[in-house]
């Protein structure tokens, strides 16, 4: 079994309520081989949401409102039922602050990429959980 970002499967848990769907991934879900994690759903933030972006490792949304400890609850989350499913390995959205695996978006709110990661993506290296973006999984296959 894999843990996917849940919005890659179909599912509208995005910050303006939709999703990412990716048909490869949906298919393993469809075989029951996909553990789905939201982070930002664990973590108590709604749907839609006010989008955020990182800031010197903060997670602030576009109002100005820190948000980190609802997405650090979240990922906390995410990262036990990794665990308890023992799944070593994980397919993240590339360019989210909490899942993207080699880029996330600047801080300022203007659609500019840098290089980096997501909040979650950090924690699961930190514990030497193999993670992917979908892009990358995708190549992979
Ligand atoms: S937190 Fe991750 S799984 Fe949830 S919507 Fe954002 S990218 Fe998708």
């Amino acid at each position: 079994m894999i843990a996917v970002s849940k919005c890659l499967c179909g599912y509208n848990c995005k910050y303006n309520g939709e999703n990412n769907l990716r048909d490869y991934l949906k298919k393993l879900e469809d075989n029951n081989e996909v553990l789905l994690i939201c982070p930002e759903v664990f973590g108590g933030l709604p749907i839609p949401r006010i989008p955020f972006e990182l800031k010197n490792g903060r997670a602030i949304n576009k109002d100005g409102v820190d948000v980190t400890d609802k997405v650090i609850d979240g990922c906390n989350k995410a990262l036990k039922l990794i665990k308890e499913n023992n799944i070593t390995k994980v397919i993240l959205k590339e360019n989210s602050p909490t899942c993207g695996v080699n880029y996330i978006y600047d801080g300022t709110f203007t659609h500019t990429k840098i290089k980096g990661c997501g909040l979650l993506t950090k924690m699961l290296k930190d514990e030497n959980i193999k993670v992917y973006s979908d892009e990358e999984f995708y190549e992979e296959k």
